[in-house]
């Protein structure tokens, strides 16, 4: 498999699903068979209601977060960037190219499947120490 085809594949899914409001039955096959298990994961996170998009007022920055079972990640799509322990040493290692957080990220954006939360711009930097102090 090529270096970039997961998330060119992911995205053209997404962008499909976009267009279609859901996944086919089809998409989740094909999701199912690129990324296995982080797909279920992705799909339960989803399920759950787990992403959430936080926008900071009056700045109208924006930071995603997947809420997990022992603490939260914090995500920057932009960047393909998770701060996740699968993404630090699987991602980085170049064998996987997407966390399942990511993967989650994505289908929320373009479905609109994410609980929107508003902050005010003072939280924002007591929220960012908190959401990246466990990163590795
Ligand atoms: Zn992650």
């Amino acid at each position: 498999m090529g270096e970039n085809s997961e998330i060119e594949t992911l995205n053209a899914i997404c962008r499909e699903a976009k267009a279609q409001g859901k996944l086919s039955g089809k998409n989740l096959t094909d999701l199912y068979e690129l990324f296995g298990q982080r797909f279920t994961k992705a799909l339960d996170a989803l399920k759950e209601n787990r992403v959430k998009k936080y926008t900071f007022k009056p700045s109208g920055r924006t930071v995603w977060i997947v809420v997990g079972r022992e603490r939260d990640y914090l995500l920057m799509p932009e960047a393909e960037f998770c701060t996740c322990d699968d993404f630090y040493f699987r991602v980085l290692d170049r064998k996987v190219h997407l966390c399942y957080h990511l993967i989650a990220q994505k289908f929320a954006r373009n479905l609109g499947w994410f609980e929107t939360i508003e902050e005010t711009d003072e939280l924002y930097a007591s929220l960012m120490e908190e959401w990246k102090k466990a990163t590795p």
